[in-house]
């Protein structure tokens, strides 16, 4: 079937979130899944027919599926990297992209500690916007009069660099909340913000959370949605209110701004919203001065119909936190994306957490998918391709890790997701997001793999040496019970010399030595965001880690095939683990961390 031009990107001028269009849009797309994955592709190899990449895999202007597929090999960011660093140090000819590289993303995810790069292109940003328009046309078919109120929505920019050759490199958010189609978008009834620009643009993260925050509490009764991007996001702003409270309601009492916001453009728009409301600053004292936080975010915005946060994947930790503050809500997990290409969104957002699918759109990339199986882990090699689905072709049940072409030039990229394929709407594949491969540790973006932690070990426990001490068995987990969460390490110690054993001064040190060794989106959580606490090391008592494989070989484990897990969360391994610790020790200062990347 023929595939108009236009559908691959309709710039959404329409703001009617009312009006049936964008829901149209979507059935159409969903029609068509096949057909436009074809066009996609073609697209975007005719497009990038001239780059170097694609000419050393003599394509010869072929833009079909069968071409592309016995030709052009699978990647990772590693295989890519040496041609990216060419772009960063400033080389403008067309390596990946016909059309200039504009900026790169610094996504989450870290290869060598540092963020990876990801070059975009300025029309991306387009298919974002698309994206985004269409989030709340399918939820006002759930949620009637958001038109009515306001979004306390928690958004935040973060630090920019710029690259050897001149290019800035930032996270996607940044990038589209510094853009014009966000500063400069139309009047929207439907996403109107309690936020005021001047705070969701401003870098110093306790003026930007203060602002939004207290221009959340004087529009308490407008707000009909609370949300950060991420669970995470929202606690934290929670944790905020707990410790700031006192100031935020003083400023309310007299109508005058804490001397901490210094930001000029915020000090004047706070100056016409901000006046004094003794009630609403007594309601504030009365709400937050007591110890009971529960429901806490209807208590003092009594109007929020749901919390517009992402709870999938690394975030269903923060279900049952979440859950304690807002008295249940719902929390519509809206969309899925990367700072690689934008993948979809969820078309029944009402549904709860555990049962939340995306709908890949078909015109946001080309989508392949790498069958997975954790217990027959697939390697691949250069003489035997492996076998990719495409996504009209995905069956239902079966996990998949996802694997992207886009219009930016990344060419069978993959992106490290792991996803099951739940349905299908019309004929386009729906998700579940299973997981990032590889990833044992998670407060908030940060994501560290098991290599990462052993690295981490090995150079803390180089300080244990003068005490002729050794670390024998290590495991983790991410402790989000307070906030912000922060990593625990269990270790078991070799001491061969019992009179001098570590000081206590010495396994704190180890902390520290941990965290300088973890990647640099954990150090900026730690430094920038304060969103991720000290690292913690729990010493346990000799033969705790035997105990653990007799508990795993108790319940089935295999001894011959019995491996320590660098990671735990199942309650009765922890409470073994927890009733075995000796000591513990928390990491006593902030790890280095600049914008600037260390290579
Ligand atoms: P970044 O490139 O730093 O924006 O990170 C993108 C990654 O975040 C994705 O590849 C996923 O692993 C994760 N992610 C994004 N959206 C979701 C979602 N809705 N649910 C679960 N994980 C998500």
């Amino acid at each position: 079937m023929a595939v108009q031009s236009d559908i691959l990107i309709p710039l959404p001028r329409d703001r009617d979130h009312k009006s049936a269009k964008p829901l149209h849009f979507i059935e159409e797309l969903t029609l068509n899944t096949d057909p436009i994955q074809e066009k996609v592709l073609a697209q975007i190899l005719s497009q990038n027919a001239h780059t170097e990449y694609l000419k050393r895999f003599h394509l010869n202007g072929a833009t079909d599926r069968q071409t592309f597929k016995s030709k052009v090999p699978v990647v990772t960011y590693e295989d890519l990297q040496p041609d990216i660093q060419r772009i960063a140090n400033g080389d403008r000819s067309p390596i990946f992209c016909s059309h200039p590289i504009s900026e790169f993303l610094t996504s989450s995810g870290t290869s060598a500690g540092e963020r990876k790069l990801m070059p975009t292109i300025s029309q991306d940003m387009d298919r974002r916007q698309l994206l985004y328009s269409l989030l709340m046309p399918v939820m006002n078919q759930y949620v009637s009069g958001l038109d009515k109120g306001k979004a306390l929505h928690f958004l935040f920019i973060k630090a920019e660099t710029k690259t050897a050759g001149g290019l800035v490199a930032r996270p996607v958010l940044t990038s589209y909340y510094k853009s014009e189609q966000f500063t400069k978008r139309p009047f929207d009834p439907y996403n109107v913000l309690t936020s005021p620009d001047e705070a969701i643009l401003c870098q110093d993260s306790f003026q930007s959370m203060y602002t939004q925050m207290l221009c959340g509490l004087i529009m308490r009764h407008e707000v009909l949605r609370v949300g950060a991007v991420f669970a995470s996001g929202l606690l934290r702003a929670i944790r905020f209110l707990q410790l700031n409270w006192e100031q935020l309601a003083h400023d309310i009492k007299t109508g005058t701004l804490n001397p901490k916001i210094t930001e000029p453009s915020i000090k004047q728009c706070m100056s016409k919203i901000l006046k004094p409301d003794p009630e609403l600053a007594d309601f504030i004292t009365k709400e937050c001065s007591g110890e009971n936080w529960e429901r806490i975010i209807v208590r003092i915005w009594p109007n929020t119909k749901y919390l517009d946060v992402i709870v999938t994947g690394a975030m269903a930790q923060y279900i049952p936190t979440l859950d304690y503050y807002s008295g249940g809500l719902p929390k519509p997990c809206t969309m899925y994306a990367s700072s690689e290409c934008f993948f979809g969104l969820n078309l029944k957002p009402m549904s709860q957490p555990s049962d939340v699918s995306y709908t890949i759109l078909p015109n946001m990339g080309y989508f392949e998918f790498l069958p997975h199986d954790d217990s027959n882990p697939i390697t691949l090699s250069k003489d035997s391709p492996p076998r990719l689905v495409d996504l009209a072709d995905v069956e239902l049940g079966k996990f998949y890790e996802l694997i992207i072409t886009t219009y930016a030039g990344l060419c069978r990229y993959r992106v490290g997701d792991i996803l099951q394929v739940t349905g299908f709407h019309n004929s386009d594949p729906q998700f579940r997001f299973v997981r990032r491969k590889n990833v044992l540790l998670s407060i908030d973006s940060d994501k560290t793999d098991e290599a990462e932690l052993q690295k981490a070990t090995e150079n803390a426990s180089e300080l244990l040496k003068e005490f002729n001490t050794s670390v024998v068995e290590y495991t983790s987990f991410a402790d989000t019970k307070s906030i912000p969460g922060h990593y625990v390490i269990y270790w078991e110690l070799l001491m061969k010399d019992s009179s001098c054993p570590p000081t206590e001064e010495v396994l704190n040190k180890c902390c520290l030595v941990m965290e300088e060794s973890l990647n640099s989106v954990y150090r900026q959580g730690r430094v920038a965001d304060n969103s991720i606490g000290p690292l913690e090391i729990r010493v346990v008592k000799n033969g705790t880690f035997e105990e653990l494989m007799d508990y795993a070989i108790s319940r089935g484990a295999s001894i011959n095939q019995y491996k320590v897990p660098r990671c735990v969360s199942f309650t009765p391994i922890m409470e073994l683990l927890d009733s075995r610790v000796v000591s513990f020790h928390f990491s006593p200062a902030a790890p280095h961390w600049t914008p600037e990347r260390r290579r």
